[in-house]
Parts: C-alpha cells; sequence; structure tokens
C-alpha cells in the first residue's frame, strides 16, 4: 500500500496514540477537516484577526465523534469485544453504528426519546444498530449504560472510554499542522465536556513534544438551557434546541474547568436564540451550513466581539488567529434548518410571474 495515501487519524498520527502493531484499524478515513477562513466573522473581529472554522461536519459520519470512535471501536476489537454500547444525543451513535458495523459488531445505543435530530437517528438505524429510545434525558441514557456496561461484556464507547478522548485530540494537531502553530483562541461548544478535554490535551502534548510554540485560550459555550458548568450545578431538565449539548451533568465536568483555567479562558453560556442567528450568519456569510450545536461556537464568538473581549489583544498590533469548531453537519438537522427560515414560495410555473418575482 502506498504510505502517502491518507488512511485517517489512527495512520497518521499513531505516534501519539495508544495503539501498536497489533491493533487492527477499524477506519473510515476520518480527519484531515478543512480548515476554512471566514472572511466576513475576520472582518466582524478587526484589523488584524483571521478567523478560522474546523469543519468537523465533513467526517465520514458528519461529525467529529468520528476521530474518537474509529480508535475507541478499533481498541475494542484489539481486546475482542463483541458488542458496544453508548449513550447518545445522536452524533455518538450514528458514528458507533458506522464504526461497529465495519468492524462487524454488534452496536446498542440508547437515545433520549424525541430529542435527537432525525439525519442522526437514520444514520444509527441504517447502519444496523440495536437503537433503543428511552423516555429520559441524555443523563438518564449515560447512568444506564454505564451500569449496563458494568454487568456484561459490552464496551462503553462514550467519551468515558479513554480512547475517545486520544482520538479526538488529533484535530488539535491538524489545526497546528496548518497554522504552522496553536491559534491564539479557540471557540468550541460544550456538551458532555469530552471535546474540549481532548482539545486542550492535543495542544499541551504538540507543545511539549516542540510541534507548536504556544497554546490558544480556550473559550468554550455552553447552551442556556443546558449550562451546568456555567451555573456551577448540574441541570435536571436541560433543554435547548442545540441537541447534541443538551446535557444537564457532564461526564468531563472536571476537565473542562481544568482547560478552561489551565488556558486562561471561559466557558460562557448562549442563548438558543443566539445560536439561531449565528447559525444563520455561518450559512448566509460564510457559506457554511453546521448544526445548531457547533453554531454556538460562532454564537460565542459574536458574544465575545461584542463584549470587547478580543480589543485588548488588537490593540498590540499583532495578528490574532481564532479557530472556531463547527462539530457537525447542518445536515444532521434538516428540520431545524427548514424551521428557521420561510419555507419557498409556492408559484405557479409561469415565465412572467418568475421573472417579476426575481425582480428582473
Ligand atoms: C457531541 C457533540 C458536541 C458536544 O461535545 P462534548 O464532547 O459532549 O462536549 C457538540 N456538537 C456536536 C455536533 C456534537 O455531536
Amino acid at each position: 500500500m502506498n504510505a502517502k495515501k491518507y488512511k485517517g487519524i489512527i495512520q497518521k498520527y499513531s505516534r501519539f496514540l495508544p495503539v501498536n502493531s497489533k491493533t487492527p484499524i477499524i477506519t473510515l478515513n476520518e480527519g484531515n477537516t478543512p480548515l476554512i477562513y471566514a472572511g466576513y466573522l475576520s472582518r466582524l473581529v478587526g484589523k488584524n484577526s483571521e478567523v478560522y472554522l474546523k469543519y468537523e461536519g465533513l467526517n465520514p459520519t458528519g461529525s467529529f465523534k468520528d476521530r474518537g470512535m474509529t480508535l475507541a471501536i478499533s481498541k475494542a476489537c484489539e481486546q475482542k469485544a463483541t458488542a458496544v454500547i453508548c449513550a447518545s444525543t445522536g452524533n455518538t451513535s450514528a458514528s458507533a453504528a458506522a464504526y461497529a458495523a465495519r468492524a462487524g459488531i454488534k452496536c446498542i445505543v440508547l437515545i433520549p426519546s424525541g430529542a435527537i435530530a432525525l439525519g442522526k437517528l437514520s444514520q444509527a438505524l441504517i447502519h444496523g444498530a440495536k437503537v433503543l429510545a428511552i423516555k429520559g434525558n441524555f443523563d438518564d441514557a449515560l447512568n444506564l449504560v454505564k451500569e449496563i456496561t458494568k454487568m456484561f461484556p459490552i464496551t462503553l464507547v462514550n467519551s468515558l472510554n479513554p480512547y475517545r478522548i486520544q482520538g479526538q485530540k488529533t484535530a488539535s494537531f491538524e489545526i497546528c499542522d496548518y497554522l504552522g502553530n496553536a491559534p491564539d483562541f479557540q471557540i468550541m461548544p460544550v456538551g458532555n465536556a469530552g471535546n474540549i478535554t481532548a482539545y486542550w490535551e492535543g495542544y499541551k502534548e504538540y507543545k511539549t513534544q516542540g510541534l507548536s510554540k504556544r497554546l490558544p485560550v480556550m473559550l468554550g459555550f455552553q447552551a442556556a438551557g443546558a449550562a451546568p458548568i456555567v451555573r456551577g450545578k448540574p441541570i435536571n431538565n436541560p433543554e435547548t434546541i442545540a441537541t447534541a449539548i443538551r446535557i444537564g451533568n457532564p461526564a468531563s465536568w472536571k476537565n473542562a474547568l481544568l482547560a478552561r483555567d489551565e488556558s486562561k479562558g471561559l466557558i460562557d453560556l448562549v442563548s438558543d436564540k443566539q445560536i439561531l442567528v449565528a447559525y444563520r450568519i455561518l450559512a448566509e456569510k460564510e457559506g457554511v451550513f453546521a448544526e445548531p450545536a457547533s453554531a454556538a461556537s460562532i454564537a460565542g464568538l459574536l458574544k465575545l466581539i461584542k463584549k470587547g473581549y478580543f480589543q485588548r489583544y488588537l490593540t498590540k498590533q499583532q495578528k490574532i488567529r481564532i479557530v472556531c469548531i463547527l462539530t457537525g453537519h447542518g445536515l444532521k438537522d434538516p428540520e431545524r434548518a427548514i424551521k428557521t427560515i420561510q419555507p419557498p414560495k409556492l408559484m405557479r410555473a409561469d415565465f412572467k410571474t418568475i421573472i417579476k418575482e426575481i425582480g428582473y
């Protein structure tokens, strides 16, 4: 095989990952996602600033979860597991189902009934997972799978599985490789907080290895109705249209605080309204379609711009680079897009009527 051909994050970054020559690599060529320059958003921040979008929606199943899942499933296979299970707000189940299908092992997923986006549900189903919609929320589902995996030989592939975090940290490597250094700031949504944990580990590791010269300031955003970290206590009934971050008691809470504090960053919240405004701006001004949870990054950026957060850095006359993580693809939740915009106008199939309507 040609060693130069891209074959996913395990092959690319194996020296940073807990794999050996006996690890079977279960991959869909995940990773290697584009870091897209965002002109409109850069101008909003101000002169001397560059905003980039890490478009994780372009992973094989449409979210960053694939980075962690390729490693979690590969290690499960190395350990001769025959079944995996996860609780999911949608994307974890889509990813687990796809990688388990590829590995030829059984996949069971517990999802909160009625609270996952249509695209994600369709993925888990079509890949042949056993999908159970529970009458409860994500936190209830996670408690159940934790209990089940304690008692039965089924591998947990939620981000409590350390291989998930290890795989996900490769996104920070890619950002550093592309920019030639870590960015000054990274903005991302925070749900169960595995991803902010992973990015921070990745940035620290790259710097320790001498592959980047600095660490970014980590800026995390939760949805206002599901912001346990910001409010300092678990939320019993988390609510937000950004279903991927509708989590009331994050598993990696402590590590999220560590990332925030070590990087001198912050974890703040954005309202559903701010998320939807950002969702549209991203699509209309940058041409990038991301799901609502991902738009929390952009809503956070807009909030910080408004507060003048970047001002003191901009006056130093040096360029600042901000990376916003777009965690999942917009097509995951087509219903939300259609609900957010007016439905198309119904027209007679008549030349003159159409010309008039489009203003010519
Ligand atoms: C899983 C997910 C998140 C949240 O990531 P955590 O690691 O749970 O904080 C955000 N956005 C999307 C699209 C996701 O699938």
